[in-house]
This record gives C-alpha cells, structure tokens and sequence, in this order.
C-alpha cells in the first residue's frame, strides 16, 4: 500500500535503518578495540580535523553563504575560527587535563591512596542545529575526541549545503573508526535515537529535546541538551547609550537574528527607552548601512518557514526601525526592525523570536526587570548594561541563566575555556575546553588499598565489644 498518499511521509527505507546500525556497530567495535583510548591518536584526530578544516574553508564559507548569507568574515568569526580555536585550545591542554588527580582518602582508609581519572564514555551521538551549522556540529565533536569517544554526527537538514559540507569534510578528513556522519531529518534521527549510546549531545528546541531525553531514557543514556529561549536585556538609568545600543543591534542583529544567546528583547523604564532609541537607530545604520538588504553583512533567514513564523511576529503599527514592508519573502530578507511600547501578551513576546526582531519594553526599574526574568523560563543568557555594580549584582544573585554578561552581549561565547551551556528550560550540562572534555568522560576514582595490614577488621561483624560502640 502506498503510504505516502495518506500519511504525507514516506515508508521507512529498511537499507537506511542497516546502514545506521551499521555505523553505529563499527563505531561501537573500534572503541571496544581501544582506538580512541590513546591520547596521542586523540591528538592526531584534532589536528585532522583543524587541518580539513583550514583545506576546506571555501566550501564550508560557500554553503554557510548559501543557506544563511553569512558573509565571509562572519562565516571566519563565527563558525570556522571558533572550531580552530576550540581545537587550539583543547590540544594544548589535553595532556595535562588527562593527567589522573590524586584523592585524598582521609584517615578511615589509610593506608590507601587514589586517584581520579577520566575514562572515555564510549559511543557518542552529536545532533546539531542550522544556525551556526559548522560551529554547534563540530565544536561538541571536538570534546567528544578529545573525551577518547567515537562520535555519530548528524548536521540540521534546515541547513542543507552545510551539512553537505560538513559531511565531505568529516568523511575526507577524519578516520572512520572515530566519526561517521549520518545526514538527514526525522527519520534519520529517530532511527539514531533508537540505538543505545553513551552519550547524547543535542542542540536545538526544547520539544525536540524532549523527544531526545525521552529517548535517551529507554538506554538511561546521559544527554546534554543545549537549547534556547528568550535572552533578555536590560538597559539601567545612566547607562552609555551609545555604546549599549551598538552592543545591542550586533548581538541582536548578527546571522539575522538567528542566535540562540541573541538578546531577544530590552527592558529599560521609559525614559531610558525613549533616549535609547535614537542610538539604536544609529546603531542600525551604522553597521548595516541605511539598505540593510544591500549589506554583504547580514545574513538571511534560514528558509521561507522560519521566514513567514517571524514576519508574523511584526506588528507594524509598533515598528520604529525596519517592519514588513522592506522585507522580501523570496530572497529571505527580512530587515533589522525594532519594535516599540511592546506589551508583555504580545505575540512577539509569547516565543523565542529567533530572527531580526527587537521588541523595547517598558518596566519600572531593575527589580520589575529582575521579577519579569524569575517569572519566566530560565534563559540561556541575560544581558544587563548599568553603571551601578549593586544592579548588576542583583541580576547576578537574583536571577538564573545559563550565563549572564554584564556591559556586553554575545562576545563571551567565543572565549576558550569558559563553559557554555543552559539551566531549566535552556538546557542542561555544559561544554567548551575542559567542560567539554568532562562532560564526555566519566570522572572514575581508583582506589587501592593493601592487603596488610588489614584495617577493615575494624568495620567487619561482629559488632561485639568496643565494635558496638562506634
Ligand atoms: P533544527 O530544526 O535544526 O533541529 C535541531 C536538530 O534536531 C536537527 O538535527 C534536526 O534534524 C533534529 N530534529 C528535528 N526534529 C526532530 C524530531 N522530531 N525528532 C528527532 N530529531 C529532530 O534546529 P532548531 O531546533 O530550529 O534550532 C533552533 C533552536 O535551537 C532555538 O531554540 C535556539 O535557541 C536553539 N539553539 C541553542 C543553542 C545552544 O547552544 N544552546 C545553539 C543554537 C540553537
């Protein structure tokens, strides 16, 4: 029977199913063998990887253009720089971090000593979303080798000549005992999550990451979820508005929008509000010109869905900058545009917007600010600009966030060696260098005792005489 005509999908493919199990298996067989335990070879696998990626910079440069418009030196920046730089790092200090640390046992087991060591987890699976499709793939690869793991990587169909690229990259230059690419959308992924792995390490929304740990728990695999929501902003009483606006606009602005640490909309009381706009106008022009749609430095929306979901979040009577009647359904342009006396039942304000929408907010102050964060789902960053260090300790102590910055927006991300990652609906686990590296191994104390003298006497039945008094 045919299955498409009523279903919309089409039956399952039982030779994909076999070459997913049969990736898997060989995965599973060369880190049973023991490839991926010897840290020189972990090295090895890194410098393979930075090394294809410097060789195929082009192309991976060409399709980000073509799925996301992302402009060369964005495309450097933001994808293929900050995965070198991820391995740079890494490789410098994976040795060290392997390096097994000494436990101190205490007096109730001596004589004894110990030690912490980081065994590799086994067989990993990496899924990946479309907007920053090279960096959010490979970056978590790099903390899966270097962990000692074999890793399953499956790139977002949404971003489709990336993760093209991406599969040519992986397949010409990483070993195939280490990593296999498995391309694809739904389907695929539900096969993947049906295999048992040792770890999950997922980006994206929140109901797919549902459907991720559901999964996950049928194997009690481990999961990292890196997901989003809406980053807030806020802009206190004497703040630089200059300076804050062009922070704001960048972060807001970069990849269109598409970011998951993006500021998703600014809080300020409505006198700053109001002097702040003007700055944000600067800011717009300044770096996307007076024709945003004509700068080779802004990006695209991914695809015409995400296109129409956003443009359906723009109320024009509220636009200030921008608005629908610039945007260009067929090029995927939608301009910078910001919105203002935005209320909170708003439908801007009912999801992650995710694109280049700015909504300005109107509260009564900092503690306003702080209530509407703590009301709300935990985000994966807040932002807050003030000149007063007793405001910004507030947010620090009073709100929760996967990370917050304070005076800036969206920069922190690219430092090495600072964990990235979610709290409550942002997600869950970390990564980047060294919590990269812990998230995918297991931290194993090992412990040894002697044989005599044989203290354990002291604690075995039966617990008679000066025994029974402890
Ligand atoms: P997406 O649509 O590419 O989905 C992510 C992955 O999930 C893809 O590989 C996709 O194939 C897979 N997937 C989709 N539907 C599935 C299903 N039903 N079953 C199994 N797998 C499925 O990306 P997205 O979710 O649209 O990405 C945007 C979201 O990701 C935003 O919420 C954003 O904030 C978040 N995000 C978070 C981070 C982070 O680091 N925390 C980074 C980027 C994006």
């Amino acid at each position: 029977k045919d299955t498409t005509a009523r279903t919309g999908t089409p039956p399952e493919d039982p030779a994909l199913r076999d070459r997913i199990i049969a990736d898997v298996t060989a995965l599973r067989d060369s880190f049973d063998a023991g490839t991926t335990r010897d840290v020189a070879a972990r090295l090895a696998q890194l410098e393979a990887l930075r090394r294809g990626l410097r060789r195929e910079e082009p192309r991976l440069a060409r399709a980000l253009a073509e799925d996301l418009g992302k402009s060369r030196t964005e495309s450097a920046l933001t994808e293929i720089g900050v995965v070198i730089q991820e391995v740079a790092h890494v490789s410098t200090h994976l040795r060290r971090w392997l390096r097994p640390e000494r436990l101190s046992l205490g007096a109730m087991l001596a004589p004894a000593s110990g030690e912490l060591r980081r065994e590799p987890l086994g067989t990993t699976l990496i899924i990946a979303p479309w907007n920053y499709p090279v960096n959010l793939t490979l970056g978590p690869l790099v903390a899966a080798i270097a962990g000692g793991n074999t890793a399953v990587v499956k790139p977002s169909e949404v971003a489709p000549a990336t993760s093209a690229a991406l599969t040519h990259l992986l397949r010409t230059h990483l070993d195939p005992g280490w990593v296999r690419v498995v391309e694809g959308a739904v389907e695929e992924t539900t096969i993947l999550l049906e295999q048992r792995f040792d770890l999950i390490f997922y980006t994206g929304n929140g109901a797919v990451g549902r459907i991720v740990a559901r999964a996950a728990a049928e194997h009690l695999t481990p999961t990292v979820l890196e997901l989003g929501g809406k980053s807030p902003v806020f802009v206190d009483e004497g703040t630089d508005l200059s300076v804050a606006a062009r922070r704001i606009v960048w972060g807001k602005f970069t990849n269109a929008g598409q970011t998951c640490i993006a500021p998703d909309y600014v809080m300020a009381t409505p006198r700053t509000l109001e002097q702040l706009r003007p700055h944000l106008r600067t800011a717009v022009r300044a770096l996307y010109s007076g024709r945003p749609g004509r700068s080779l430095d802004y990006g695209r929306m991914v695809n015409h869905r995400h296109f129409d979901r956003v443009l359906a979040l723009v109320d024009d009577a509220k636009t200030i900058i921008g608005g629908t009647a610039e945007a260009d359904r067929e090029a995927r342009y939608l301009p910078p545009t910001i919105m203002a006396g935005v209320d909170w039942d708003d439908p801007v304000m009912q999801e992650e917007i995710f694109g280049p929408v700015l909504p300005l907010l109107a509260v009564s102050g900092p503690e306003e600010a702080i209530a509407r964060i703590r009301g709300g789902d935990a985000p994966l960053t807040a932002y807050v600009f003030s000149p007063r260090r007793e405001v910004e300790e507030r947010f620090a102590t009073e709100t929760s966030s996967g990370s917050l910055a304070l005076g800036f927006t969206l920069a922190h991300v690219g430092t090495p060696g600072m964990p990235f990652g979610g709290v409550g609906e942002s997600g869950m686990g970390a990564y980047h260098g060294r919590a990269g590296l812990e998230v995918f191994t297991h931290a194993k104390p090992v412990v040894r005792k002697p044989l005599r003298p044989d203290t354990l006497r002291l604690v075995y039945p039966p617990y008679t005489g000066i025994k029974r008094r402890v």
